[in-house]
């Protein structure tokens, strides 16, 4: 093995990332060294990158590696480690996906085993100048720290299979069960992006009568309907917000959807899908997850009335990936998933694959080691 790995660097906003090298550490116990395959960039990724997000706010310490939808195989196993957190058997060369966030496993959310909710989540994006320096997966390696949660990757799977698997999949799921999504129930998807689109394919997988999914690019739509939707909003010809939720109750013999899954991160997508809703029905909020985005107005007595409530979710719980893993296994040949990510760069062009995606030319790019 090399004894130094490349990493791409993030030293603030607006700054190039660069390249640089540091040697590749030996896990302590209970530790994992990956050496990285493919790592994405994800709508999280791309407002971190463009500032709005403030990863500095978020209590990161500069420069850092950032990225955290990633998939490795295992370079160096730590003292004590022999199995995956299923216990699963674990060896070097093995496939891995691990969970991108660090619960601190001594809070109250944590004891709750609500560790989608622990306050340490978002300070995931560790120091990169001092060792075991590879704490993001824009790099050659990935340190998993002691006693985390990761998997091994079934045989079937791809790479590119699996690298949204950490975020997008994994979290839809566990959004799902929050909002208590149930086998029969309805439901309509805000945007088609990579949450929409596993949205679309889980909920028809769990049992929904009927997938409704809304957009304005006709190719999302069109992906949409090859995961399942069986109705498709096009924003193009339905302009208004008024407009959509007539038509969304259209849909559902004039009663509204039982569920709204909210993943575009527009804070006025919100009071659209609370019209969307059906009496009692529940919001899943997910997209909004930049604090700069502004805020929405409704009236809470609309709410109280009519029953309707949101549901917020970041992150996933520590069972998620694992279904997220099982999930692809069992429904690959159903739906077309090597369509998400739509293109590959090298890490060495890591900037332009940033800068590709935020003037739309990609739309989940993916970083191949
Ligand atoms: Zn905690
Ligand atoms: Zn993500």
């Amino acid at each position: 093995m090399a004894d130094k790995g490349r990493a791409a660097i993030y030293k603030g906003l607006r700054i190039p990332m660069e390249i640089k090298e540091y040697p590749v550490p030996d896990p302590e116990p209970g530790a994992i060294l990956a050496k990285v395959t493919v790592a994405n960039i994800c709508g999280s990724d791309m407002h971190m990158w463009r500032g709005d997000m403030n990863l500095v706010a978020l209590g990161a310490v500069l420069p850092t590696i950032l990225g955290h939808e990633a998939v490795g195989r295992v370079a160096k196993l730590g003292p004590g480690i022999s199995t995956d957190s299923a216990g699963q058997p674990l060896k070097v060369g093995d496939r891995v996906t691990w969970m991108y966030y660090y619960p601190c496993g001594r809070c109250p959310a944590c004891l709750k085993g609500r560790h989608a909710e622990c306050p340490a989540n978002p300070f995931f994006q560790g120091p990169c100048e001092l060792p075991p320096h590879f704490t993001g997966p824009y790099a050659d390696y990935y340190y998993v720290r002691p006693n985390h949660t990761i998997f091994k990757v079934p045989d079937e799977l791809t790479d590119k299979m699996v690298a949204p698997a950490n975020c997008a999949l994994s979290e839809m799921i566990y959004g799902l069960e929050r909002v208590n999504f149930r086998f029969g129930e309805t439901i309509a998807i805000q945007g088609a992006g990579g949450l929409g689109i596993y949205a679309t394919a889980l909920a028809k997988e769990m049992g929904a009568s009927k997938v409704i999914v809304i957009d304005g690019i006709p190719q999302r739509l069109e992906l949409a309907k090859a995961f399942g939707a069986d109705e498709v909003v096009d924003m193009k010809q339905f302009k208004t917000p008024q407009e959509r939720a007539t038509r969304v109750k259209e849909l559902t013999g004039g009663w509204g959807v039982d569920v709204v899954a909210e993943l575009v991160g527009i804070p006025q997508a919100i009071p659209e899908g609370l019209e969307m809703l059906c009496v009692g029905g529940r919001l899943l909020e997910i997209g909004n997850i930049s604090l700069m985005h502004g805020t929405f107005e409704t009236d809470p007595a609309f709410m109280v009335l009519y029953s309707k409530s949101i549901i917020a979710v970041v992150m996933y719980g520590r069972d998620s990936l694992k279904k997220a893993l099982d999930f692809l296994v069992r429904t690959k040949n159903k739906y077309p998933y090597e369509k998400i990510l739509s293109h590959s760069y090298k890490l060495e062009d890591i900037n332009k694959a940033f800068e590709d995606q935020e003037k739309g030319l990609v739309s989940r790019a993916a970083i191949v080691m």
